[in-house]
C-alpha cells in the first residue's frame, strides 16, 4: 500500500465529506442497526506498528458514516441542534489548516480579527449594547458559566468583596433566582460557581415554562436572576425587561440563558417574545445551534466588560499585556483554543441580517406547520408554538413513547422525548438551514402513518 502524503489525505477527506453531506438526503437519518453493530471493528487493542493515514481515513468513512446520526441534515428534529452551513464547513475547514491557538491578537491577527468583527456583528443583529465584552467559548454549557462567573464578580464586588483576592469562601452570600424550568446546563454552571441546587430560589413557572412574575420573591443585593429566552420544550421566553426592570431596582443581576431564544431578535416577526431583553447584564447563547455553525460554538456576551475580564483573564509575565488591543482569551475561560470566530464570521457575512432572519424565521414556520397538521390530525399540542419548538403527544405515557421510539427506528426523520407538565411528549425542534416544507411534509408523511398503527 502507498502512503498518503498530505495533499491526497485532504482530498480524499474532502471527496468523502462532499458524498456524505451530498448523500444526507436520501440516507435514513437515524443509523441503522446494522451500520452500528460494524463500530465493534473498531474494538481492538492499538497496534504497536502504525496505519497508513490513508486506510485511517479509509476505515473512519467506511465504518463510521453509516454510523453517524444525520444531524447536519433536514429532518433531524431532535433536541435543538443546527446542522452547519456549507460555507460554515469550508470556512471551518481552512481555519483548522491554520490550526491557529486564538488566545492573544500578537501571535494571531487573523483570527483574532474575525472574533472581534463577529461579535460587534452579533451584536448588531441580536440588538445587544455594542459596549458589550464577549467570550467565544464552546456552547450555551460554558457560555452560561462564563456569563455567571462574570455576576459572582461583579455582584460582590458592588459588596466591597473582591473575588479574585479573597476567594469565594466567606463572601457575603449571593441570593440566586432562577425559573422553576432553568435549563439544567444553567444549573450545572451555577454548581461549578459553588451555587448548590438547594441555595437557588426557584420562583413558579406558568403553562409555558415562564416564571411567573407575581411569584418573584423580594430581590435583595447581592442578588443574581437567571432568566431563559427559549425553553427547551416550549420555546417560550421569560418577560426579561420586565424582570430586568425589577431586578435592577434591587441592585440584582439578571442573567440570560437564550442559547436558541435569542435568534428571536435577528426576527421582526419574533420580536415581541424578547422585547426588552436588552435590559438584561448578560446573555448566553449558541452559534452552533441556531446559527447552524459546526460544533463547537456558543457565546458569553455581558454587559459589563470589566466583570468578564476580571473574572476571565489571567497574568503571567510572558504573556501580552496590551489593554488596547482585544486579546480573545481576556474573555474565555480557555487559554488555548480553536479559532470560533472564523465559522462565526463566515455564517453572517455569508448571510447578512436578512439572511439570519430569513433562515430562523423560516424555521419557526416550518414548526407551525407541524403543529397544524398533527392538530388537524386529532393529535395534541401541548404548547404554544411561538418559536422552533412543538410537542405533541399521541396519548398516553406509554402509547407516545411507543411511538417516537418507532418513529426513531423508522429513520425518515428523528424526533426526540420528552415530558412537558407531566405528559409524556415527542419534541420536534425545526432548527436546520436546509430544512424545507418538503422535509416536513415528508417527516408528517411517516409520524402519522406511524402513530395511526398505535391510536
Ligand atoms: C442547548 C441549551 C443549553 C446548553 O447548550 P450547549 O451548547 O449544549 O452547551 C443551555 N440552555 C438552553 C436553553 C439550551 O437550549
Amino acid at each position: 500500500m502507498t502512503t498518503y502524503n498530505r495533499e491526497q489525505l485532504l482530498r480524499f477527506a474532502s471527496e468523502r465529506a462532499i458524498n456524505y453531506l451530498e448523500t444526507l438526503q436520501t440516507r435514513r437519518v437515524s443509523p441503522s442497526e446494522e451500520s452500528a453493530k460494524q463500530l465493534a471493528t473498531l474494538q481492538h487493542a492499538l497496534p504497536n506498528e502504525g496505519t497508513d493515514p490513508g486506510e485511517v481515513l479509509e476505515t473512519l468513512d467506511t465504518v463510521c458514516s453509516p454510523a453517524t446520526m444525520g444531524m447536519a441534515g433536514p429532518r433531524f428534529f431532535g433536541f435543538v441542534i443546527g446542522g452547519a452551513l456549507p460555507v460554515t464547513v469550508a470556512a471551518n475547514w481552512l481555519a483548522t489548516s491554520w490550526d491557529q491557538n486564538t488566545g492573544y491578537f500578537a501571535p494571531t491577527p487573523a483570527t483574532s480579527t474575525l472574533e472581534a468583527i463577529s461579535l460587534q456583528w452579533l451584536l448588531d443583529i441580536l440588538g445587544l449594547p455594542k459596549t458589550c465584552g464577549g467570550g467565544f467559548v464552546t456552547g450555551a454549557t460554558m457560555a452560561n458559566f462564563t456569563c455567571l462567573a462574570s455576576a459572582r464578580h461583579h455582584v460582590l464586588a458592588n459588596a466591597r468583596w473582591d473575588l479574585n483576592e479573597q476567594g469565594f469562601n466567606g463572601a457575603p452570600p449571593i441570593q440566586v433566582v432562577v425559573g422553576g424550568e432553568i435549563h439544567p446546563t444553567a444549573q450545572k454552571a451555577l454548581r461549578l460557581l459553588g451555587f448548590g441546587n438547594k441555595q437557588l430560589v426557584v420562583v413558579p413557572v406558568d403553562s409555558q415554562g415562564r416564571m411567573r412574575l407575581d411569584k418573584l420573591p423580594a430581590l435583595k443585593a447581592p442578588c443574581i436572576v437567571v432568566t431563559q429566552a427559549g425553553n427547551v420544550n416550549t420555546g417560550a421566553c421569560d418577560a426579561i425587561g420586565e424582570l430586568s426592570d425589577i431586578a435592577h431596582a434591587s441592585g440584582a443581576w439578571v442573567h440570560v440563558d437564550g442559547a436558541f431564544g435569542l435568534w428571536a431578535r435577528a426576527v421582526p416577526e419574533r420580536q415581541y417574545l424578547v422585547d426588552g431583553i436588552d435590559k438584561a447584564d448578560s446573555w448566553a447563547t449558541d452559534c452552533h445551534k441556531w446559527l447552524n455553525v459546526p460544533y463547537d460554538s456558543g457565546i458569553a456576551f455581558v454587559r459589563h466588560e470589566e466583570a468578564l475580564r476580571a473574572s476571565m483573564a489571567i497574568t503571567a509575565a510572558y504573556l501580552p499585556q496590551d489593554s488596547e488591543i482585544r486579546n480573545p482569551s481576556d474573555f474565555t475561560p480557555e487559554l488555548s483554543r480553536r479559532a470560533r470566530g472564523v465559522d462565526v464570521w463566515a455564517a453572517l457575512l455569508s448571510l447578512g441580517k436578512q439572511g439570519v432572519a430569513d433562515m430562523v424565521f423560516s424555521n419557526c414556520n416550518l414548526a407551525v406547520r407541524f403543529a397544524d397538521r398533527l392538530r388537524a390530525e386529532g393529535f395534541d399540542i401541548l404548547n404554544d408554538v411561538v418559536l422552533n419548538q412543538v410537542l405533541v403527544t399521541f396519548g398516553d405515557e406509554s402509547t407516545t413513547t411507543r411511538i417516537i421510539e418507532e418513529i426513531q427506528r423508522e429513520g425518515t426523520c428523528w424526533c426526540g422525548i420528552t415530558k412537558w407538565q407531566g405528559k409524556t411528549a415527542m419534541r420536534i425542534s425545526v432548527s436546520c438551514w436546509a430544512t424545507t416544507e418538503k422535509d416536513v411534509d415528508t417527516s408528517l408523511d411517516a409520524i402519522i402513518r406511524i402513530a395511526r398503527k398505535f391510536v
